[in-house]
């Protein structure tokens, strides 16, 4: 048996989903599978690398115990609700425990049509599938909570968008698949029965301490709040852009889910873009924590019918959650960037340090990456780094004699506090033009790029001694100014 499955999501009502198998494709071929993460999982990679294993990965063979399905779900997309829109390309086959005990849904990704379609394929392509398998790998080997990638498996089928393309499935890892959106679904149609199950399933599976809470629909909220808080924080501090953060694309479990036009940013910038869909910055890299909060009011709207019976009462409780956000981001953000400068205790101006070596990158139009690892040498004396990455901008004198003033206030040695620094940034992160090379190779059929790409990016907090360019910025015309959908 290649998976041992133990389905849950598919014991809620009917209602909750579509009941269908993934659409077989013409000519499975496994490209790429992540034998560290199928290990992890307790499956077998040789098993899953077998003609049978890919049949699986492809959708062309249902695994025995799968209960495959499409999620029904809403979802606020670009600030405008959509009633409806589900999975219209994926398709979750089940459930599996790791053999740490953790559930995780096995997903195809590209599998197909469903009753959620709508206008789509139900298809996704080998670019956007393999972009989504480096870019969730890299943010899982930086410790930040992320869907993984299972596999990437060609479907010898042509897929159109404004050219022909090679056809792909992407197998999704995920602690649950339920997001805003699902919550919001049942909203719509004021199925308050279905709200209820939902929460209660989502505790049961994710934050089971809640039910313990004498208000347990209130310790959801928060703890939903609070996830996605340290989330976002944990982004900003990796200069990680989503890209498309509606409501649909933010998981219920505090993972970052649904990589489509998202990017590292090379260039500090607060209100960088890259994602081809946002015309009015809606998801640039500074805005990600308002609208999170945006988000999360969505969903404490989707629980005000459950939260208490008095509803006076109920709104109250959701705007206080919903209120505290910005507190629990702030914290949570401090935390991130406090390790970056290699502070390990809290004073009240870190704040604004942080800020002021922010606002010297974005003036010196300093690379984000390199500057804070370059920033882990000053903490040993070598300035050099730093002052080459912001460009001799006169603004950073003031500012490091500021943060050596404050290094003074803890008792870190520089060796202990460089070595903490270096597990707060990173040497490498999957930069855009080095995914579109990868990609690009790809495509032709060359896997080398993508797995030199690969291996650097599982180990990013070290340098990568033999492959330094994967450090390096792009040059002018290597720069990637927008990142694109599937
Ligand atoms: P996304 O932008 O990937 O978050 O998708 C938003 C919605 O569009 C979801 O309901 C997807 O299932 C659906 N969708 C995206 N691409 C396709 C496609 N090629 N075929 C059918 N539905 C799609
Ligand atoms: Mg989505
Ligand atoms: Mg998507």
């Amino acid at each position: 048996m290649t998976f041992a499955f133990d389905n849950t999501y598919a014991a809620l009502p009917d209602h909750f989903y579509a009941r269908l198998a993934p659409v077989p494709v013409k000519l499975p071929e496994l490209v790429k599978l992540n034998g560290a993460l199928a290990e992890q999982l307790g499956l077998d990679p040789d098993a899953l690398a077998a003609p049978d294993g890919v049949a699986m990965l492809a959708g062309n063979q249902v695994p025995d115990g799968a209960d495959p399905l499409a999620m029904a779900y809403a979802g606020h997309q670009f600030g405008n609700f959509v009633p409806q829109l589900g999975d219209g390309r994926a398709i979750l086959l089940g459930e599996i425990l790791a053999p740490d005990g953790e559930r995780f849904d096995i997903q195809l990704k590209g599998s197909g049509r469903t009753p959620f379609s709508r206008a789509g394929d139900g298809r996704a392509w080998l670019g956007p599938v393999l972009r989504e398998y480096i870019v969730s790998e890299a943010m899982s080997a930086l410790g930040i909570p992320t869907t993984r990638s299972l596999a990437a498996v060609a479907t010898g089928e042509i897929v159109y968008r404004e050219s022909p393309l090679p056809g792909a499935v992407l197998t999704r890892v995920a602690r649950s698949h339920v997001r805003i959106g699902t919550f919001e679904y049942f909203l719509m149609r004021q199925d308050i029965e279905a709200i209820h199950q939902l929460a209660d399933y989502v505790m049961a599976r994710h934050y089971p301490d809640a039910r313990e809470d004498e208000h347990p629909y209130r310790a959801l909220l928060e703890s939903v709040i609070d996830r996605q808080a340290r989330l976002v924080a944990r982004w900003l501090g990796v200069g990680f852009i989503h890209g498309v953060m509606n409501t649909d694309n933010m998981s219920i479990a505090g993972e970052t889910i649904d990589y489509g036009p998202c990017a590292f940013m090379d260039n500090y910038h607060p209100s960088r873009v890259y994602s081809s869909i946002d015309h009015g910055g809606r998801y640039a890299y500074g805005n990600q924590p308002r609208i999170a909060q945006w988000n999360l009011a969505r969903l404490a709207q989707a629980l005000l019918p459950i939260l208490d019976a008095d509803q006076d009462k109920a709104l109250a409780m959701a705007q206080a959650a919903v209120d505290g956000f910005p507190q629990r981001f702030e914290t949570a953000y401090l935390e991130v960037f406090r390790a970056k400068l290699g502070l390990s205790e809290s004073h009240p101006e870190d704040g604004a340090l942080v800020t002021g070596l922010l606002e010297a990158m974005s003036a010196a139009d300093a690379d984000f990456t390199n500057s804070f690892r370059a920033l882990c040498d000053a903490a040993l004396g070598r300035e050099q780094g730093i002052r080459d990455e912001l460009r001799a901008l006169p603004a950073l004198d003031d500012w490091l004699s500021r943060w050596r003033a404050r290094l003074e206030l803890e008792s870190l040695t520089a060796e202990a506090r460089a070595a903490l620094m270096r597990h707060a940034n990173p040497a490498v992160i999957p930069r855009n033009h080095r995914v579109e090379e990868a990609l690009s190779a790809a495509v032709e059929g060359d896997l080398g790029p993508l797995d030199a790409l690969l291996d650097v990016l599982a180990s990013p907090w070290e340098e990568a001694t033999e492959t330094p360019a994967f450090q390096r910025p792009p040059a002018p015309h290597e720069v990637v100014r927008q990142t694109f959908c599937g």
